[in-house]
């Protein structure tokens, strides 16, 4: 994992997703000092590689003067440090202009559709997809790739097969998240997607992987997949993201994450001061986030996932308790369901495997593509 540093332009959207939790409107934009600020502040923070994320609210909303300054500051001011960028867009506001300054720095764009029109539309807005979809268009014609998230809800997980379907028949990577409660909703938990419901849509996934292998890929499947062989964490969720993953708002605050941001509980700093490592661990959000690293280390220490999952997603656990950890990540019951499924199905595929080495009969072996086909693919095709 590199370390990972989001920018968050703004935390305006010009859409009103219905279980939105992370958009304010009125946000202001972060200004290029701000930008000069991050550079001077990165120049002797950590000697690592670094990527840069621009999220939001929605990003693009800064225009592409901002982009056009922006991303040589940072390529060129940390040239000694090796720079990847990715962009998370609705892509609204894509333009020619913009794709044409994003695909010169190659920056991979990562966008939200949750199915067919009239389900996507329905939890997202009115004239969503139609909107995004154009901006795909333009996205793709100026040379840029793009990839889904599909949110499943309380309310899609009910067509799971419609929405599965759409992805598979439209050729496109299937990523998936959970709804999460919206802190600033009065109802937060309309949307959400119950964790064990959660756990029994990636089993349900799994199978449509299997099945379908030669046909889609889907990430989380394949990064979870990949916890469980290499025994790390290999996205963000399953590992300790803290003192390793930072966000910039939009008037350069330093937070633990983009979840965190325009919750001022969880500044850290500011990239006008060029804080230090030292500096930011003074902060109640880093000892807070380092709290629930013990926490997890504790209360985790006899799940056969720990190594893997390391407790799932700080700000899942402590964010709806007001800052008090008391739990782990609430989708831990979903971790459990996939974890055990994707152990359970390789050991069965194992000992198959092994039965066949010994002549032994059909019955123990594994019957058609499993976990160990997808590790397979996975290796042949490492992007
Ligand atoms: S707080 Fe959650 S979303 Fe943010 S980096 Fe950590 S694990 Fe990822
Ligand atoms: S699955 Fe649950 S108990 Fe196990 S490490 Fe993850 S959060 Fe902890």
């Amino acid at each position: 994992m590199p370390f990972h540093v989001m920018l968050i332009p703004t935390l305006g959207c010009p859409s009103s997703c219905s279980y939105c939790w992370s958009s304010e409107e009125g946000s202001p934009i972060m200004s290029i000092e701000t930008i000069k600020d991050v550079v001077e502040w990165l120049k002797n923070f950590r000697d690592e590689p670094v990527t840069f994320t621009f999220h939001g609210g929605e990003p693009l909303l800064a225009g592409a003067d901002f982009y056009r300054q922006a991303l040589p500051l940072l390529s060129q001011g940390l040239g000694h440090l090796k720079i990847a960028f990715a962009l998370q867009t609705n892509l609204w506001k894509m333009t020619p202009e913009l794709a044409e300054i994003l695909a010169e720095y190659g920056i991979p764009i990562g966008s939200s559709l949750d199915g067919p029109k009239e389900l996507n539309d329905l939890q997202r807005s009115s004239g969503y997809y139609d909107k995004t979809l154009r901006g795909y268009e333009i996205a793709r014609e100026g040379g840029l790739t793009v990839r889904f998230i599909c949110t499943f809800t309380s309310y899609s997980v009910k067509h799971k097969e419609e929405i599965f379907n759409y992805f598979l028949e439209n050729g496109l990577t299937l990523k998936l998240h959970p709804a999460l409660p919206s802190l600033r909703d009065r109802d937060p938990e309309k949307w959400a997607l119950d964790p064990k419901e959660y756990g029994e849509l990636l089993v349900y996934i799994l199978d449509k992987a299997v099945e379908k292998i030669d046909e889609i890929d889907i990430m989380n499947i394949n990064d979870l997949c990949k916890c469980v062989f290499t025994g790390r964490g290999t996205v963000c969720t399953y590992v300790d993201c803290m003192g390793d993953t930072f966000a910039v708002g939009p008037d350069g605050s330093i937070y633990p994450c983009y979840r965190f941001v325009g919750m001022p509980e969880y500044i850290m700093g500011n990239v006008r001061d060029h804080p230090s490592m030292e500096d930011l661990a003074q902060s109640r959000a880093w000892k807070l986030m380092h709290q629930f690293k013990e926490y997890v280390d504790r209360e985790c220490r006899k799940c056969r996932h720990i190594k893997y999952c390391r407790g799932g997603c700080p700000y899942n656990a402590i964010a709806p308790t007001g800052g008090q950890v008391t739990g782990v990540d609430p989708h831990c019951v979903a971790y459990k369901i996939i974890f055990d499924e994707i152990n359970d199905r390789f050991n069965r595929e194992m000992l198959g495997s092994f039965a066949l080495e010994m002549g032994e009969p059909q019955g123990a072996r594994p019957a058609g593509p499993g976990i160990m086909a997808l590790m397979r693919k996975m290796a042949s095709n490492p992007s």
